[in-house]
C-alpha cells in the first residue's frame, strides 16, 4: 500500500508539519550532513493570493524540518518564467537568509545533459547542476488545475528546472507531457510536498483581476510516489485521473501507481478534504470565448488541450458565427443533439468523436488522436471561407 497524507487545516506551517509527521518526518529522507535541494513551484513569480506559488509558511517549515534532521545545506532553486524578480521572489530571498538557505535563480547556474532510461520521448534531457549535485530532492508544487496537463502538481513541477530554451521548446513541439515524465525519470524526488493552501488554473501569466478561479482549500499532501500524489490530487479537484495522459504514461513507466486501491490516503478523510469540480481548461475556456463553446464527453488531455487552441486562436477569427468543438469518447447522437443549439456549428474534434456508422454524428471533423492543434483554425477557416486545404 502506498501512502498519500492529506491534511485540512487552515494554519499553513500546523498543516504542513503535520503533513511531515504523517509520513514518518523529514528524517526518512534527509540525514546529518546532506545537501538538501528545494523545488517550489513560484511560476511568474505571481502574488501569494493567486495560488499560483507555494506559500512562504510551507518553505519556511521545510527548511527548518530539513536544518533540524541534520542538513549541511538548504538549497531552494527555480528556473525563473519572470523577467525580474516579483515581491514573491524577494520575499523567498529574505526567507532563505534568515533561515540560513540559499535562494537560486537557475538560470543563473548551469544544466546538465542527462540520459533518460527507457524514455517516453527524450531519451536525454537537461537538469540544473546545484539539484543534480544535490543529496536529497524535495518536490514542492502548488495545488492547481493546468492548460495543456490537466492538473500541474507533483510530476509537472519538474518544468521548474529546465533551461529556459528548453521550456520554450517543449512547448513549442507540444510535447510537455512527454517531457515531464522523462525529466521525472532523470532525477525523481526523494519527498514530495503539496502546498494546497489555494487551487487555481494555470495559463500563464494574466493580471491579479483575471484570477476568478482561485480558491482557498487549506490542504497540504505529502508522500513518495508521485503518481500516487498526483492521482490524489486530481481527484480532490473532480478531475479524473484517467484523462491525463501523463499520468498513464508516469504509471507505464514505473514511476508509481494510480491504482487508487493501492493508495491509501491518511489524515484528513478524503470526503472532507474533497474540493469538488475545479475549473478544468474547458470551463476556463467556455467562460472566456464569445463564439466558441467546448462540450467534453470524457476527453484526455490530448484533445482538452486544443481549448487554449479554441480560446487564442479560433474564437477570435470566428465573425459572427458560432461553433461548438465536441471531443471524447463518451459522445453519441442523442447526447449531442441534446446540448447544440441550431445556430451552432458543430467541429468533431479527434477520433473518439469521430462520424461512425455507429455514433451517426453530423459535423465538420478534425482527424487525429489527439489532433494537430493548429487543424482546428485549419479547419474553421476552410468553413469560414471555404478554402479547401488538401
Ligand atoms: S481522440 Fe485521442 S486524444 Fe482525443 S480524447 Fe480520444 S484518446 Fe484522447
Amino acid at each position: 500500500m502506498v501512502r498519500v497524507a492529506v491534511v485540512k487545516y487552515p494554519d499553513i506551517r500546523q498543516r504542513t508539519k503535520k503533513a511531515l509527521d504523517l509520513i514518518g518526518g523529514i528524517e526518512r529522507v534527509v540525514g546529518k550532513g546532506d545537501r538538501v535541494f528545494i523545488k517550489p513551484n513560484l511560476v511568474d513569480g505571481a502574488p501569494f493570493v493567486t495560488g499560483e506559488v507555494v506559500q512562504l509558511e510551507t518553505m519556511e517549515v521545510l527548511v527548518q524540518e530539513s536544518f533540524n534532521a541534520g542538513a549541511s545545506e538548504v538549497l531552494i532553486g527555480e528556473t525563473p518564467t519572470y523577467k525580474k524578480p516579483t515581491d514573491t521572489i524577494r520575499s523567498y530571498e529574505r526567507l532563505a537568509e534568515r533561515l540560513g538557505a540559499r535562494f537560486l535563480d537557475l538560470s543563473e547556474h548551469p544544466y546538465v545533459k542527462v540520459k533518460v532510461e527507457d524514455p517516453v520521448l527524450f531519451d536525454e534531457v537537461k537538469l540544473s547542476k546545484p539539484l543534480l549535485d544535490s543529496d536529497v530532492f524535495i518536490d514542492v508544487p502548488t495545488l492547481k488545475t493546468h492548460c495543456q496537463c490537466g492538473i500541474t502538481v507533483a510530476i509537472k513541477n519538474m518544468y521548474g528546472l529546465i533551461p529556459p530554451e528548453d521550456r520554450r521548446y517543449y512547448h513549442a513541439i507540444d510535447r510537455v507531457e512527454e517531457a515531464i515524465i522523462d525529466l521525472y525519470k532523470a532525477r525523481s524526488p526523494d519527498l514530495i510536498l503539496v502546498d494546497g493552501t489555494y487551487t487555481t488554473f494555470h495559463i500563464g501569466p494574466r493580471p491579479l483581476t483575471d484570477f476568478k478561479e482561485t480558491f482557498r482549500l487549506d490542504l497540504t499532501l505529502a508522500g513518495f510516489d508521485p503518481v500516487a500524489v498526483d492521482t490524489v490530487s486530481a481527484r480532490l479537484l473532480g478531475i479524473e485521473p484517467s484523462t491525463l495522459r501523463f499520468l498513464r504514461w508516469a504509471e507505464e513507466k514505473d514511476l508509481g501507481t494510480g491504482n487508487i486501491d493501492e493508495i491509501e490516503v491518511i489524515g484528513t478523510p478524503f470526503e472532507e478534504a474533497y474540493y469538488g469540480k475545479a475549473v478544468d481548461m474547458v470551463d476556463f475556456v467556455n467562460a472566456r470565448t464569445r463564439h466558441s463553446r467546448i462540450l467534453n464527453f470524457g476527453a484526455c488531455t490530448g484533445c482538452l488541450r486544443l481549448a487554449v487552441e479554441v480560446l487564442r486562436v479560433c474564437d477570435p477569427i470566428s465573425r459572427d458565427r458560432k461553433f461548438v468543438y465536441v471531443m471524447g469518447p463518451n459522445v453519441n447522437e442523442e447526447e449531442l443533439r441534446k446540448h447544440v443549439k441550431p445556430d451552432e456549428t458543430v467541429i468533431l474534434c479527434g477520433y473518439c468523436a469521430a462520424p461512425t456508422f455507429y455514433n451517426n454524428l453530423e459535423g465538420h471533423f478534425v482527424p487525429g488522436c489527439p489532433p494537430e492543434p493548429e487543424m482546428l483554425s485549419v479547419k474553421l477557416k476552410e468553413i469560414l471561407y471555404g478554402n479547401h486545404i488538401d
